[in-house]
């Protein structure tokens, strides 16, 4: 370790990654726009800043993002803030407020989080690093932009939950924080809050990524060995939930509806996945919830990240599954009916936030508003297999179109060409690795 490294945040160890290997894969047009979006960006230094680099829809995206953005020229860096238990407990309240939550905050809960962005920011950046643009991922590292002494950065502030209905106590303590974004980015017009004190906002959706080993394709012999490892039986029916152990998930939700189909298919499964992150000190309570409401009955498997259940289990699990649930009430995207929908598999999913997005009519699966609904639903889905095939298959291409990560670096690279053109970048000249390496690019 360096002098001093130890006092810096971590950085996420991300690999390298090719945008050319999209080619046939994602649609081109997006390829080619990557490309030239990237020719004006070259040399550009990016940070992404979050609070988890596991168990979550961000640490996903960045995973695929970040080494894109290097292979594309501009030097990029994934950081993590520091937080401890304490910190944690806060944030999930913050980020359960502004998704509607009751409550507010005590003044200690609000110094346990000030005093966390205070110490984050004398560890953001080293001596010899800086920084064109900064995009901080939610809630939990939102103030350091007001905070940081690194003004030249165009700080962006990318929020991926649900802040239509922010709760009013929980908003009037973050929102004057906000100010010192130079941007803003929500998934949905509809979650951009009342009274944003940042005014460029800009909209567009997360996105998958097709090459991970959460979405490549898995042979169906690979699939079947990979769930009978973890004791799913593959000659039985399947239906699955995928998603950290939440209440906005809603898995109990998930289980009575199964409870009401499970007379009508008596040997129908129920595999409920969730892992259990870093930041979100919740999820222990919602598991046990979870296990209590389902012991005894052998067809239903409660499975998490702390059992190895990681990228190929989700993936042999959706690719496999007869249907996929997704039945959230609040719901900022969920990658999850996306990554489902890409294996062909249709998707029943809460009529909420971000996924109508993703389930457009008749396509890639079915939108439900409560429980009896769900249950109809997958009634309905496990006894018309053949309708059931053509939702996924309208879906895939939905997905292909609209949601895998090439589209979602264009979005990226549009946005910081918006805010070079607003404020010139200094001149660097790093070229990028496909030009280096004398490749066509993509
Ligand atoms: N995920 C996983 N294992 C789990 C639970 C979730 O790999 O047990 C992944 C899931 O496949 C998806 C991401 O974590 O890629 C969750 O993203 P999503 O947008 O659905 O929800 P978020 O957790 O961000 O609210």
């Amino acid at each position: 370790m360096q002098p001093g490294a130890e006092a810096m945040l971590d950085v996420v160890d991300v690999g390298k990654r090719s945008l050319a290997t999209y080619r046939g894969v994602a649609p081109d047009v997006q390829l080619d726009e990557l490309l030239h979006l990237a020719e004006r960006l070259r040399g550009a230094r990016c940070m992404h800043l979050n609070a988890t680099s596991y168990g979550g829809g961000v640490s996903e995206l960045l995973r695929s993002l970040v080494p894109l953005y290097n292979d594309l020229g501009i030097t990029t860096d994934w950081k993590l803030i520091h937080g401890d238990e304490a910190f944690f407990q806060v944030t999930k309240r913050i980020h359960n407020g502004l998704q509607g939550a009751p409550g507010e905050l005590s003044e200690s809960e609000k110094a346990i989080y000030l005093a966390n962005a205070q110490l984050n920011a004398s560890r953001l950046v080293s001596d010899s690093e800086d920084y064109d643009f900064i995009f901080v991922h939610d809630p939990q590292p939102a103030v350091l932009a007001a905070i940081s002494s690194l003004h030249d950065a165009r700080w962006i502030w990318r929020c991926h939950i649900d802040t239509s209905h922010p709760t009013p106590s929980f908003w009037e303590f973050l929102s004057p924080y906000l100010r010192a974004y130079d941007s803003a980015v929500f998934t949905h017009q509809d979650f951009i809050p009342p009274e944003l004190p940042i005014r460029d906002v800009h909209v567009y959706a997360p996105a998958i990524d097709p090459l991970s080993p959460k979405n490549f394709p898995l042979p169906d012999d690979l699939a079947r060995h990979v769930l009978e490892w973890i004791g799913i039986r593959t000659h039985r029916p399947l239906v699955t939930q995928v998603g950290r152990f939440d209440r906005w998930k809603d898995p109990l939700g998930v289980v009575r509806a199964y409870q009401r189909v499970r007379p009508h298919v008596p040997d129908l499964q129920l595999a409920l996945v969730g892992s259990l992150a870093l930041d979100d000190p919740e999820g222990w309570e919602v598991y046990e919830e979870v296990r209590a409401a389902t012991a005894g009955d052998s067809l239903i498997h409660v499975l998490t990240n702390l059992v190895g259940v990681g990228n190929i289990e989700v993936n042999a699990l959706q690719t496999f599954s007869n249907v996929v649930i997704q039945k959230s009430l609040r719901e900022g995207f969920g990658l999850v009916v996306s990554e489902a929908v890409w294996k062909g598999t249709p998707v029943i999913g809460g009529r909420v936030g971000g996924i109508p997005l993703q389930l457009p009519e008749d396509t890639g699966g079915i939108l439900v508003s409560s429980v009896e609904e769900c249950a109809e639903a997958l009634l309905h889905l496990l006894r018309q297999p053949e309708e059931a095939r053509l939702l996924g298959a309208r879906g895939r291409e939905h997905v292909r179109q609209n949601f895998l990560m090439p589209r979602l670096l264009r979005d990226h690279l549009r946005l910081l060409n918006h805010l070079a053109s607003r404020r010139p970048l200094p001149a660097r000249d790093i070229v990028p690795a496909f030009v280096q390496a004398g490749l066509p690019g993509v």
